[in-house]
């Protein structure tokens, strides 16, 4: 068998690189409400680092990368990392998960760079209530124009993300899910997961099941493929429509048993599941002057460790780091 397996027999092709620790929002969902510890910025990954560790892990069988945060676009020159990625061969999808807010003006030269396509997280249409969701002095209209700017340079298909939450935001579901039928929207929506230190607010959660009767007052969903990717969301359209609805359920059904991410983090752990603690440090080795084989072996402990599945059903909640440090 070619190309990375973890003791579950599962390929691995996808690493999730987190850039930075830094964000300009601070999500209720996702950063404590003090904020956190700010990796300083010698422990943070150099690029050069970043790209070392890719061109092994393309090496061993990655092919799909995706960058994400704290904020990727709060980190100076993330073009150039782009552009670093883009020649590693085996790397044949560099994707961005990101707020928006600094979109509107990157989205052009990383379009040019390599970057085939983003996510970007929208959790209402309401300006004040964006206000009250990000904690921020940001405004909803810096991520409605980053979408627009994304689309137009070609960023696609652009799909925005959609944290439910109880009594939050889950009253714009159907709002959001109209969208979809007169304009080319993909919209995901994501079940809200309790994580220690920021929200553990279980009165916040909404199941996907909830959402989905709520939505069908719209008409039917109807089951159909991604347009691209072949992520954990299930996706669905309502008849004749233009965009599609995807559903990711980390908490009510959990897709560990298809799951192919390793993901990195800023100060350079690889970390085999979003949902549990562990991590193998790569910084210290690389700074340490590792062989490249030596790396690779290092990934592959890595991908040996991951675990069959998270624990969030049953009450275990990771304790070490807040989802604004691991990257989603
Ligand atoms: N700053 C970027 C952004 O907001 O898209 C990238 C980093 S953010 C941590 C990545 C994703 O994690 C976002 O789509 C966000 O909605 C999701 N996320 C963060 N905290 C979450 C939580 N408690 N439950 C579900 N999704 C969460
Ligand atoms: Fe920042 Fe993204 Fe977390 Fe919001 S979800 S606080 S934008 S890292």
């Amino acid at each position: 068998m070619t190309g990375l397996y973890d003791s579950f027999q599962r390929p691995i092709n996808y690493l999730r690189i987190s850039v930075t620790d830094r964000c300009n929002l601070r999500c209720i969902y996702c950063m404590p409400a003090d904020g956190v510890q700010l990796t300083s910025h010698r422990d943070i990954l150099t690029y050069e680092e970043i790209y070392t560790i890719a061109r092994a892990a393309a090496e061993l069988g990655i092919n799909k990368v995706r960058l994400t945060g704290g904020e990727p676009l709060v980190r100076s020159r993330l073009t150039e990392l782009v552009q670093m990625l883009a020649q590693i061969d085996a790397i044949d999808d560099i994707s961005l998960t990101t707020n928006g807010t600094l979109l509107g003006r990157y989205a052009a030269e990383l379009k040019q760079a390599g970057l085939k396509r983003v996510n970007i997280s929208l959790d209402t249409l309401k300006s004040g209530k964006f206000k009250f969701i990000t904690r921020g002095s940001l405004n909803l209209d810096d991520v409605l124009e980053g979408i627009k700017v994304a689309r137009s340079v070609g960023l696609n298909p652009v799909k925005l993300n959609m944290v439910v939450m109880f009594g939050i935001n889950d009253d714009e579901l159907l709002d959001f899910a109209a969208k979809t039928i007169n304009e080319e929207w993909h919209v995901r929506f994501i079940e809200f997961m309790p994580i220690a230190g920021v929200c553990t607010t279980a009165s916040y959660f909404v199941s996907v099941s909830d959402m989905r009767k709520r939505l069908e007052l719209l008409g039917k969903l109807e089951p159909c493929l991604p347009s691209v990717g072949n992520g954990p969301a299930k996706y669905f359209r309502f008849p004749h429509a233009r965009g599609t609805i995807g559903f990711i359920t980390p908490v009510s059904e959990h897709f560990c048993f298809h799951c192919n991410r390793l993901r990195l983090t800023a100060d350079g752990r690889l970390r085999p599941c979003l949902l549990a603690d562990d991590e193998v440090d790569l910084k210290q080795p690389l700074r340490g002057g590792i062989s490249s084989a030596g790396l690779k072996q290092l990934i592959e402990s890595a991908v040996a460790d991951k675990p069959l599945r998270h624990h969030l059903a049953e009450g275990y909640v990771p304790k070490d780091r807040p989802m604004t440090q691991v990257g989603g």
